[in-house]
């Protein structure tokens, strides 16, 4: 044997598993031949969404949703099937609308931003600043901005950058004696289509009532004030928080057959904004959870470990559903295993985002493994840099988190608008997502060591 044979062979025995690619590539076969010819998962999310509807914390919608997902699961043959209660808070919107005063008057399609304040009964009529920055709104001053509505005309450059102008603009806006603040929808596109979405209230500072305008709006705006206009708005929201509501968290299992204490959490958020339908924020995600586990069921597949599906309420404004569950878990949160979060919509799958504690080398290219399984739908790309909202508490605590990860070339255009509706998401690309999460999911599951014994060599 030379060194290189000396080396493979030192490999062979830290890694006594085997290739989780050999290992699993009749599991996965059946599982993406199930998945590429299923309908359930495009019905189930058709009676979410057109027979439930959307699904805001506080709703009856999302209550019938939380029910009619618990039957659900025990209907696609999940066991200890539990709805455990989480106080979530009570935004309602209300009736809104805008429109421009001067130097012309004109609708203004407008979405008031979850957590908003409402206007004095009468609306506010004020002038309007244009600001693209933050920097150009210190910039202006209380001198500039007194008495004003700010509007937040900042381009588009990635979600992630451009958020934290609906998030923080309102009350760095009123810090400076704004009255109320507009912010340009967070998307790359827009056909008219305001984005809803949440703000956060500085303490200290006057909450000011805060709405989404469209980009076609929002340039309009600035043309009117680059011509040397003086710009008014008027603005009505009747928006308001009510005392916490009664909410749940959903969660069904397939029990291990070996290590059924050891956990495997699969799922994404079950409410949604309350307009559209959350069809791909999130329904897609809960439904490509529930699917997964359907077919693995259906199979007869039965992981060495528990398969756990959860739908998290309350996501969007508040994340209480995802503390809740950490909570509910207790001690049992060193159980857990790893923990697979879909909230980013079921566009074609490109693979999965991984973190594990450390950011181990070894535990990824264990999941690497997983994702060559995945090469046949072109869903085997797995990177660094994985997890979700929900999940974060679990990988707080050192549970290797995972995202699904899609191409996302159109999830932004109708995120949190009326148009996420479930025309939006093409079958192809559900079934795809589909056998992505069930494969990953059952691997996980399954394989001989987890992945924290993969990072540590303890396997
Ligand atoms: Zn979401």
């Amino acid at each position: 044997m030379g060194i290189g044979g000396a080396l493979v062979a030192l490999g062979l025995a830290a890694q006594p598993a085997g290739d989780l690619t050999e290992q699993y590539n009749d599991a996965a076969t059946k599982l993406i031949d199930a998945a590429l010819v299923d309908q359930g998962g495009m019905e189930k999310l058709a009676y979410l969404c057109d027979r439930i509807g959307n699904r805001l914390s506080g709703s009856p919608s999302l209550d019938k949703a939380i029910a009619w997902a618990a039957a659900q699961m025990k209907a696609d043959g999940l066991v200890n099937v539990f709805t455990p209660r989480v106080k979530v808070p009570h935004w309602v919107r209300g009736n809104e609308s805008a429109a421009l005063v001067t130097p012309v008057a004109k609708p203004l399609n407008i979405l008031g931003l979850g957590g908003s304040v409402a206007t004095p009964k009468k609306g506010i009529t004020a002038d309007v600043v244009t600001v693209s920055s933050f920097e150009e709104l210190e910039k202006k001053g209380r001198a500039g901005i007194e008495g004003k509505i700010v509007l937040f005309n900042v381009p588009y450059e990635g979600y992630g950058r451009t958020v934290v102008y609906r998030m923080s603009g309102p009350s760095r806006a009123a810090r400076l004696g704004a009255v109320a603040a507009l912010v340009r929808s967070v998307t790359p596109v827009s056909q008219q289509t305001p984005h809803t979405g949440a703000l956060e209230y500085s303490d200290g500072v006057p909450k000011i009532p805060a709405a989404a305008v469209t980009i076609e709006d929002a340039l309009l705006i600035q043309r009117l004030q680059d011509a040397g206009n003086p710009v008014s708005v008027h603005l009505e929201m009747e928006a308001r928080t009510l005392p916490d509501a009664e909410s749940a968290n959903v969660v069904g299992e397939i029990p291990g057959r070996e290590k059924p204490d050891e956990v495997v959490v699969i799922g994404g958020h079950i409410d949604s904004w309350d307009v559209g339908a959350g069809a791909q924020d999130d329904g897609t995600g809960i439904i490509t959870a529930l699917e997964a586990a359907h077919l693995i069921h259906q199979l007869g597949l039965h992981p060495r470990r528990t398969l756990r599906v959860v739908f998290w309420t309350n996501e969007e404004n508040g994340g209480a559903g995802g503390v809740a569950y950490r909570e509910w878990v207790g001690t049992m949160v060193r159980n857990h295993v790893a923990a697979i979060e879909m909230d980013g919509g079921a566009e074609k799958p490109a693979g999965f985002g991984v973190s594990t504690p450390g950011d181990s080398l070894a535990a990824l290219n264990r999941v690497r493994e997983i994702g060559k399984l995945l090469d046949r739908i072109d869903a085997g790309s797995i990177q660094p840099g994985g997890g979700g909202a929900d999940i974060a508490p679990l990988m707080r605590e050192g549970v290797p988190g995972l995202a699904v990860r899609t191409l996302a070339t159109h999830y932004f255009e109708w995120h949190h608008t009326r148009a996420d509706t479930v025309d939006k998401v093409k079958l192809e690309d559900l079934r795809a997502n589909i056998a992505a999460m069930a494969v990953m999911a059952y691997v996980l599951a399954d394989m001989p060591g987890t992945l924290q014994q993969a990072a540590t060599g303890t396997r």
